[in-house]
């Protein structure tokens, strides 16, 4: 799926820059000018709009232009640097919070200076000296930025921008979420999927913008806290306790084990219930203290139920 703010920005800047040009158009028939000082005043114009193109910008983006926070009217490169300075440790917690990004109203001219609206008029070039601001922009969540590599795009069932090309991904109503395309039509779809917390961070998954990986349950977790769970060889969803991939080699080294640990004469007769994690049926089993397999799918990830040894050592599973 799409991290946040990630393309299809060609139109709205080819639209933008059009704009700008013809309203240089009209002045200069207006005001009667020859032709080809209405030709150099184009190419005047259309390199402003380039003047400083990737120069600019912060840690976050590259962008010619700062906003002021509509929630403390405080000036930032970034929304995610208002973020940070307002949710650090050193600031208290009543005091932290997050810039509403669709409020914002005022953007500084990173090359001028100039303070000017981007609400009332789609502001994407800058009224006083007429650079443009970002590459892309994004009027909805008022987003600039010059280094279009990341393919943003809009997407309108999210609300915000993503990146990753729109081409690339779909919104999934059900999800409420951008899903990479690859997943169309074999996701397990989970209502709000991505409205959550990672279940290993706690970051907010729909706004992350760290890349994030639907577990074949329809759970979604980073993709780097899943490969961490995976170092720790910890392979069931910490939501609903399905394994996160497909195991059945695990399995098959646990067949071997198994075979090759009997257990002592006094086990041979203790049998246990058990509940399969990953398909839900419970099965009444031999004890073993390795692991007990589930007779309806082969899976190990599984948990005793009821029946002794009470003091089983392998209720959760071992893998
Ligand atoms: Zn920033
Ligand atoms: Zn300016
Ligand atoms: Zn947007
Ligand atoms: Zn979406
Ligand atoms: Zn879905
Ligand atoms: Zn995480
Ligand atoms: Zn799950
Ligand atoms: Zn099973």
């Amino acid at each position: 799926m799409s991290p946040v703010e990630g393309a299809s920005i060609s139109l709205r800047n080819s639209l933008g820059f059009e704009e700008s040009k013809e309203v240089i158009d009209n002045k200069n028939e207006r005001e009667g000018r020859s032709c080809l000082e209405g030709a150099n005043n184009d190419a005047r114009a259309s390199e402003m709009l380039e003047k400083g193109f990737m120069q600019y910008g912060c840690a976050h983006y590259r962008r010619r232009c700062r906003i002021k926070a509509p929630c403390c009217n405080e000036v930032f490169d970034c929304r995610h640097c208002h973020n940070e300075a307002k949710n650090n440790i050193n600031v208290e917690r009543k005091h932290g919070h997050d810039l509403p990004r669709h409020q914002v109203q005022q953007v500084i001219c990173s090359l001028c200076d100039t303070e000017q609206e981007v609400g009332l008029l789609v502001r994407q070039v800058c009224f006083n000296c007429g650079v443009c601001m970002g590459k892309y922009f994004c009027e909805t969540c008022r987003l600039y930025d010059d280094d279009t590599s990341k393919k943003q795009y809009h997407c309108n069932g999210c609300g915000i921008c993503r990146i990753g090309g729109r081409e690339n991904f779909f919104h999934c109503y059900k999800c409420g979420c951008c899903y990479s395309i690859l997943l169309k039509n074999s996701h397990p779809c989970v209502e709000g999927a991505m409205h959550h917390d990672c279940p290993v961070c706690f970051e907010y998954l729909f706004e992350s913008r760290n890349d994030v990986s639907v577990l074949p349950c329809g759970h979604t977790i980073h993709m780097s806290c899943l490969k961490e769970m995976q170092q720790h060889l910890q392979y069931a969803c910490p939501l609903c306790s399905k394994s996160v991939c497909d195991m059945s080699k695990v399995w098959e080294k646990l067949d071997m084990e198994i075979a090759a640990t009997p257990m002592p004469q006094s086990y041979l007769d203790k049998r246990v219930w058990i509940l399969c994690n990953d398909c839900g049926a419970t099965s009444e089993v031999q004890f073993h203290v390795v692991a007990q397999k589930c007779l309806n799918c082969k899976s190990y990830n599984t948990r005793q139920t009821r029946g002794s040894p009470t003091t089983n050592p392998s209720s959760s599973p071992s893998h």
